[in-house]
């Protein structure tokens, strides 16, 4: 439970531990370290240098845009999230609560969750359905890029290894959504075995006209279940709807297996979760 020896530096501006990023293949970020250390005391991740960004006040803070969305500083904590506008989105006030204890809530980080991307965090599940974009920066600028596409393996993302996650940008609350976050946990840490995002537009008539779904805990990596909106934007949401389109969460993706859970099992579990945060979605909706 002692990590192998690694050198320090606490880095005063994004700037200065991007550019050790860029010099230095050995070195890592390090936020909250929720889990990050762990995994170094196992030896199961052993960086030679750990770059400590976890002061930087750039980084830190929830603020809105002029379109009214919200710019969320990779360095807030769970904690900080639930204290901020983002807990207008009713889908953050299920999903945050959902995640460990109340000490990793308030250590561990929005951008370490997403940078780490376990394939059963819950977070990206939310992030996913909300169509959030994350704000990416290097030595060399800063692009923007989708959630969807960002999730790429276990522990793999779209951030190359200079690169640092500097804020997730959320959607403005919209009067005609409502959003939903439906989840079934291992017992001992928390973890989703299953979990579900769900965003819904309803309009006049209670017409669904558009739809975010996040998946989590199910695959090698939380995804977007564009199959799922598609069988349910054009539909009233009616129970046999709502049914039909969960019942597409899975798809032909190969659904993980361990000792938590057989395929089979969380495969299931991930149909019902999908119909119980599509029916919150759409009862908070209308
Ligand atoms: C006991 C326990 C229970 C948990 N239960 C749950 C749970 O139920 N659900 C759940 O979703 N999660 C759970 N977690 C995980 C927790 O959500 C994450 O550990 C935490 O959010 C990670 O953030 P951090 O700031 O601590 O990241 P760190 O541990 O500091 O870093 C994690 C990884 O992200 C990288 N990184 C960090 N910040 C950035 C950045 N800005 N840009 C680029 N890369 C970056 C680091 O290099 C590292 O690879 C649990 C953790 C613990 C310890």
């Amino acid at each position: 439970m002692i990590p192998a020896a690694f050198d320090y530096t606490r880095a005063t501006s994004v700037e200065e531990a991007l550019g050790i990023l860029a010099s230095d293949e050995g070195a890592k970020l390090i936020a909250g370290g929720q889990s990050l250390l762990p995994l170094m005391k196992l030896r199961l991740a052993q960086p030679a240098r750990l770059v400590d960004i976890g002061r930087l006040p750039e980084l830190r803070g929830v603020s809105k845009l002029d379109d009214g969305r919200l710019s969320v500083g990779a360095l807030t904590t769970y904690a900080e999230l639930m204290d901020s506008p983002a807990v207008h989105l009713a889908v953050i006030r299920d999903v945050v609560p959902a995640i460990a204890d109340v000490q990793v809530r308030n250590r561990g980080t929005i951008g370490g969750a997403v940078a780490h991307a376990d394939p059963a965090a819950d977070l990206p599940a939310a992030l996913l359905a909300l169509d959030a974009e994350l704000v990416i920066q290097s030595s060399s600028g800063t692009r923007s890029v989708k959630a969807d596409g960002f999730f790429q393996g276990p522990f793999a993302t779209g951030l190359a290894h200079d690169e640092i996650l500097a804020a997730v940008i959320l959607p403005a609350p919209r009067g005609d959504a409502g959003s939903a976050y439906a989840s079934i946990q291992q017992r001992a840490s928390g973890y989703p075995i299953a979990g579900v995002a769900a965003v819904v537009f309803v309009g006049a008539g209670g017409l669904v006209e558009g739809a975010g779904i996040g998946v989590t805990g199910v695959s090698d990596h939380p995804y977007r279940a564009h199959e799922v909106e598609d069988a349910l934007v054009g539909t009233t949401g009616t129970a046999d709807a709502v049914a039909a389109a969960a019942a597409l969460v899975v798809g032909d993706r190969e659904v993980s297996a361990d000792i938590h859970a057989g395929r089979e099992y969380r495969a299931a579990m991930a149909v019902v979760h999908a119909r119980r945060a599509i029916e919150a979605a759409l009862a908070r909706a209308r």
